[in-house]
């Protein structure tokens, strides 16, 4: 008899998730099970069960954010033994023959697969990973807060470090990456400026407690001008605002997977040097990097927990800014 799990599935993008028994994964040559402790809830997954990303595993299950402990292990797998501590991030598997993955960029693989997008993810009991894109969780996280860091903490660190050396620096959408992020910038002297909805007056209230020197809505100008931006937020209107509050030379980093349309701008607030760029995905020196630094940094996470069936609430509440942090399914009965 072939054993079943609990698992949240998306069978068609728009239609929500539905809690299903579906049979537990085998691991596979290279690959290890991890039996989920939780997994965090990211904004890419809202896109991903909202048919906002092309091409996904249909039906899939989502979740990208997974820590748990490994309890089987595929053939050919080194490094790793049945009870270790894992995380499991968004980047699943790259081909590790291209010019990206030859070259430092294999979070552009072409031939790349996601983590509960176009694998199965962490929304489960159980989930199946490529051992070389498993990360060992730092001692000093418990499983709960260390989800976060594996999505929110890992892509909002490379695109912290695409905004290069900014004493000023502002955040655009302050969520679960940006409160991860504004806690490393302060680490290094930066100063954090967080732009938030209009009228979020806990999300401002939030980002200060966490060190930002300023905190106002994406339509006001900060009170200086800024060295880079990241927008966290899938708001295409951003770009226009974030380049006009950054000062010559300066970076504007879209860290999301998706973003409405940019709205046409007069070529003035690019004018002067100034950059906007995307970020795309993560390579695993990035995850390496930012779970050295975390722990060094003093990051600490801010969740807010559901059970694993609750996980449709959990998007909603994320769509709707109902909690300051991340939101994080535990798999616990
Ligand atoms: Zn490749
Ligand atoms: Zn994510």
């Amino acid at each position: 008899m072939t054993e079943t799990m609990r698992a949240m599935v998306l069978e068609s993008p728009g239609q929500g998730l539905q809690l299903r028994r579906a049979p537990v994964p085998q691991p596979g040559a290279g690959q290890v099970r991890v039996r989920v402790s939780c997994c965090a809830v990211c904004r890419t997954d809202l896109h991903v069960v909202d048919g906002d990303l092309p091409r996904p595993k249909r039906p899939v299950i989502p979740g990208h954010e997974v820590v748990g402990r490994i309890d089987a292990l595929g053939g050919n797998v080194s490094g790793f033994k049945i009870g270790d501590r894992v995380g499991v991030p968004w980047l699943g598997h790259t081909c590790g023959h291209c010019r990206y993955c030859t070259g430092g960029q294999e979070n552009l693989c072409d031939e790349a697969a996601f983590t509960g997008y176009t694998l199965d993810g962490g929304f489960a009991d159980y989930v199946v990973a490529d051992a070389h894109f498993t990360l060992p969780i730092p001692d000093e996280y418990d499983d709960i807060s260390a989800a976060p860091l594996m999505c929110a903490g890992l892509i909002g660190y490379r695109a912290y470090v695409m905004a290069g050396d900014a004493p000023a620096l502002g955040i655009y959408g302050f969520g679960a990456a940006a409160h991860i992020i504004a806690q490393i910038a302060r680490f290094e002297q930066r100063h954090v400026f967080a732009f938030t909805r209009s009228g979020d007056e806990e999300g401002q209230a939030f980002a200060r407690s966490l060190g930002a020197a300023w905190a106002g809505s994406s339509h006001e100008q900060p009170p200086e001008e800024l060295d880079a931006a990241i927008i966290f937020a899938p708001v295409g209107a951003l770009v226009p605002a974030a380049l006009r509050a950054v000062r010559k030379g300066g970076v504007v980093v879209c860290a999301g997977i998706h973003m409405s349309d940019i709205p046409s701008f007069s070529y003035d607030i690019l004018w002067g040097e100034r950059v906007v760029r995307s970020v795309a995905n993560l390579t695993r020196a990035d995850g390496e990097a930012f779970l050295r630094l975390a722990p060094k940094a003093g990051v600490r996470t801010s969740t807010h927990c559901y059970r694993l069936d609750q996980a449709n609430q959990a998007l909603a509440d994320l769509r709707d800014g109902k909690f300051a942090g991340a939101a994080v399914l535990t798999m616990a009965e």
